[in-house]
């Protein structure tokens, strides 16, 4: 038994993932109820003496204490590991709780980490700023130049973390080559699936040992939570799991149900935003207000033939530059009115940031530089509005920024 405590979900191996996702479900209570209830509850009960013994000593399944386990917990992961074709998943407080549990989780003081330097920016912030302080190094290799990679291996290299897509440029790794690499030199390979969504690109299928995911963007898909979670085999999520277990950053049952519910409309929405996302990219390159347009599925893309072949569709996210830099970028997403102005990334609501003065504002002009953050750079999430509605707003802000 590994991960948060699964068990309990009826699996039926025939069915295809957009059926499992829909009707895997904990079973339900006396009362027949057809969605799954959240069962907030702190900790479960024992029959007598002897059944809490053999559960605390893993001879019995059964939930103890909703830290370890809880079934709204139990039915989000059986979900994510059809979807990702993984056999265990650990659920986790938020995104950056799974990035940072897999490598608190795994390495040792004197452990070094290769990186890929375009990452997300909390990270970014972990291996550089927190990390260090336990003694554990990393390195960063550029996206751009995947024959210098192999160089930056050390002997104590133990973990090798990137994300493909990037955030927020869009460039690409190509999983079939690392994971190779990988396996050739005994490095656990973490991939940060967050912008593919399991939708679109299954790491494991190129042998990423584990998946992270962000369940705050595509997975909830309309902004409502936080929560996060770590997919692998055994046995190192069960290495993982005793670290999860014992240092605490557990999901909450409410979040686990709400995301549970989420992913039954998972596959039919990053279909919807990677089809629109496509349509607005195509309309930005013919845009004489922008310089360039960054979509993965875009022939114009520098990594286009890998993206075809390892992304299903080309995502929900586009970059642009925008002609004029950092003033122009201001004044068109002042004149936004249908998209919004936050934080967040796979939403329903199509979102517009400019990461050079938000998102990636705390890294000096050159690691943005590094990491192909323009100043006039504008990141989309395309959301699950009327497509046209999206190009309208945008054409209209362009116009005026001019
Ligand atoms: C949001 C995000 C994270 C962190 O997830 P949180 O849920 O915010 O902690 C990590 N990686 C990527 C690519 C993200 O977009």
């Amino acid at each position: 038994m590994s991960g948060n405590e699964k068990r309990e979900v009826e699996v039926n191996d025939t069915w295809h993932s957009e059926t499992a996702v829909i009707r895997y479900q904990i079973p339900a209570s006396p009362h027949r109820e057809h969605a799954t209830s959240i069962y907030m509850s702190s900790s479960f009960t024992f029959d007598n003496a002897e059944q809490a013994r053999a559960t605390f000593a893993n001879e019995q399944e059964g939930y103890i204490y909703s830290r370890y386990g809880n079934p709204n917990i139990t039915e989000f992961i059986e979900k994510m590991c059809v979807l990702e074709g993984t056999e265990s998943g650990l659920a986790l407080a938020s995104g950056m709780s799974a990035v940072f549990s897999a490598v608190a989780g795994l390495l040792n003081s004197g452990d070094h980490i290769l990186a890929s330097r375009s990452l997300f920016s909390s990270t970014h912030q972990v291996l550089t700023r927190i990390l260090p302080r336990w003694g554990i190094s990393h390195s960063y290799a550029e996206i751009a130049r995947p024959e210098s990679w192999p160089g930056l291996v050390k002997p104590n290299t133990r973990l090798c973390l990137v994300e493909t897509p990037s955030n927020p440029a869009l460039d690409l790794i190509d999983l079939a080559w690392l994971g190779e690499l990988c396996r050739a030199q005994d490095i656990v390979l973490l991939v940060d699936n967050v912008f593919a969504t399991p939708i679109l690109q299954n790491p494991k299928h190129y042998g990423a040992d584990l998946i992270m995911h962000s369940a705050t963007k595509y997975i909830d898909g309309q902004g409502r939570g936080i929560g996060g979670i770590l997919l692998g085999n055994e046995p190192i999520m069960e290495e993982l799991t005793y670290f999860v277990r014992h240092t605490g950053p557990s999901l909450s049952p409410f979040n686990a149900w709400m995301f549970s519910r989420s992913l039954e409309t998972l596959p039919l929405r990053m279909q919807r935003h990677c089809q629109s996302a496509q349509e607005l990219a195509g309309w930005l390159e013919e845009s004489t207000a922008v310089s360039w347009v960054k979509y993965p599925h875009l022939p114009s893309h520098p990594q286009y033939d890998l993206a075809k072949r390892q992304m299903k569709l080309g995502g929900g996210m586009v970059a642009f530059e925008i002609k004029g830099g950092l003033e122009q970028g201001r004044r068109f997403l002042d004149a936004l009115q249908l998209c919004s102005l936050t934080a967040n990334l796979g939403d329903s609501r199509t979102i517009a940031t400019h990461p050079a003065s938000t998102t990636h504002s705390s890294l000096s002009e050159e690691e943005r530089q590094a990491v192909g953050i323009t100043p006039g750079l504008v990141r989309i999430s395309t959301g699950l509005e009327s497509v046209g509605d999206i190009i309208a707003d945008i054409a209209r802000a362009l116009d005026i920024s001019k």
